[in-house]
């Protein structure tokens, strides 16, 4: 399997080398050239694995320059019960009849972004080896809060690798940041930045393209990478599971092979469902894809209006990791749909980047309408829907999944489809948000004045669940990072910290 640039430029590419470089030097994502099928023989196999096996059936379908003993020690080492207290690692909770919930939550950080990183530093240091590379691999992320966290965790101490992390200094919330500047390990930096995610995602990708920082580079003996969702390899492992989850509703009895689902799927930079999409071009049958937002709902109009426009106020939320106005990897799916017209896509990015719109042409409109339904949830809503799935189901949802949660009841009010088997994607552990959470369960009066670590032992005696132990005790961390610098000022930080 080849991968080629969704501008055009670049194109037979080993998966290992886009793993190493993350983002194409003409600024577009790298995507496979084609899309692998999964049969209905390999469904039912599926049924009978356990997650580091199915991990290992979808992975070899696409990294095919690595070989199935390099990827099953690669998904052995990050899909361990120890780093995911859970023998399934992304179990799946039956809610009722036709809700089922897709828990991606239980990695070492608590929010679904371990479920890639925690298997990505290892397909890297062997893509490292395969690709003859001598040069120290400097991992660049921009995060709005959770992706920071769990790549740092997953590339601590990694050898032969340097992980900066820039994150929105005041738009992470408060469990987020201590996450992150309590990091322990020698080879990690993470840096707040005045401005929001756009900004430090927009900083980061101009890092990336300059052509003079990465001569330099080069001749420090220093190459970029990238751990955010742009990189394939953050991608890849995503897509597991969704079939993951869809054997496992086989085996629970809610469908049968062939059945259609809908997936919901909390959205903010496009990555989660973007693997969602890929999983159902492989053959996953797939009813909807629901894209769930937040106030920052440019997505929610892109989906009804074919416009995509991020000239809005940025919104800050009380589900930060969707607040997000520039959704990188939707310019995969319109690579996709438009049959790979880069021509097409180079222009409507352009666009964007100078004007901060741009319009699909009406067919192009008319297939992502047909394969998404979208909605987006204001505050209020977000709360109220965690308050209700804890009365209807007892069940706990965290901000994200709420936004989910609630979209998917619009889109039941609005479609009548209510007998359609679905599965929401579940983010977050609650407890990684429970400030929120635990107002919108124990109510105003309970929760006013209360620190964020008072609230974890209150929420956590209220529901019966144990705090998780990433987040326990992380008030009493020492903290180890304390650097924050101007949106203009982060390239300059990365020369700080590589000395050059
Ligand atoms: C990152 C994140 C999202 C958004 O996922 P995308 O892949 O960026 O669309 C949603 N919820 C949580 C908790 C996240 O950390």
């Amino acid at each position: 399997m080849m991968y080629e640039s969704t501008r055009g430029k670049y194109r037979g590419m080993l998966s290992a080398e886009t793993i190493k470089m993350g983002i194409a030097p003409d600024g577009g994502l790298f995507v496979p050239e084609n899309i692998m099928k999964i049969t209905q023989d390999m469904m039912e196999q599926l049924v009978g694995l356990n997650y580091r096996e199915r991990a290992v059936a979808v992975l070899t379908q696409y990294l095919t320059d690595y070989s199935s003993e390099e990827i099953e020690e690669c998904t052995g080492k990050a899909y361990t019960e120890s780093k995911f207290g859970n023998p399934e690692i992304a179990p799946v909770r039956k809610l009722n009849d036709c809700i089922s919930v897709l828990e991606l939550w239980h990695g070492p950080t608590c929010a679904f972004k371990d479920m890639a990183l925690q298997l990505m530093p290892h397909l890297l240091v062997k893509a490292v080896k395969k690709t003859g590379e001598n040069k120290e691999i400097v991992i660049l992320v921009a995060t709005s809060g959770d992706t920071g966290k769990a790549a740092l965790e997953g590339y601590k101490d990694v050898n032969g690798t340097r992980i900066i992390v820039f994150y929105p200094f005041k738009g992470v919330s408060e469990i987020q940041k201590l996450q992150m500047i309590t990091q322990e390990g020698k080879n990690v930096y993470p840096i707040g930045v005045e401005g929001n995610f756009d900004d430090a995602q927009s900083g980061v990708k101009a890092i990336f393209t300059d052509a003079e920082l990465n001569n330099t580079m080069e001749q420090k003996g220093y190459s970029f990478s990238s751990a955010n969702s742009i990189n394939w390899g953050r991608l890849v492992p995503q897509i597991v599971y969704y079939f993951s989850a869809y054997a496992d509703m086989v085996k629970q009895g809610s469908i049968s092979i062939g059945d259609k689902i809908n997936i919901v799927v909390p959205t903010g930079n496009f990555g989660n469902i973007l693997a969602a999409f890929y999983a159902m071009r492989m053959g996953l049958p797939v009813n909807r894809l629901i894209c769930a937002s937040n106030d920052n709902n440019v997505l929610t109009e892109f989906i009804n209006t074919g416009i995509y426009n991020r000239n809005r106020e940025f919104r800050k939320t009380i589900s930060p990791s969707m607040d997000i106005l520039i959704s990188s990897n939707l310019e995969r799916l319109l690579y996709e749909v438009t049959g790979h017209d880069s021509k097409r896509i180079c222009k409507w990015m352009e666009e964007l980047k100078e004007k901060g719109i741009y319009e699909v042409d009406g067919i192009t409109r008319e297939k992502v309408r047909e394969i998404f339904w979208g909605a987006y949830s204001t505050e209020e809503e977000t709360l109220a829907a965690i308050r209700k799935v804890y009365q209807e189901f007892g069940y706990v949802v965290d901000t994200h999944t709420a936004v989910g949660m609630d979209v998917y009841f619009k889109y039941v009010a609005e479609t009548g489809d209510s007998g359609t088997k679905t599965v929401i994607a579940s983010t977050a552990s609650p407890f990684k948000f429970n400030e929120s959470v635990s107002r919108a369960i124990l109510g105003d009066e309970r929760t006013k004045g209360k620190g964020e670590f008072e609230l974890l032992k209150m929420l956590s005696d209220e529901c019966g669940i144990p705090i998780p132990a990433g987040l326990k005790d992380l008030d009493k961390k020492e903290v180890r990072h304390t650097t924050v610098c101007s949106k203009e000022d982060m390239k300059a930080q990365v020369e700080r910290i590589l000395g050059i």
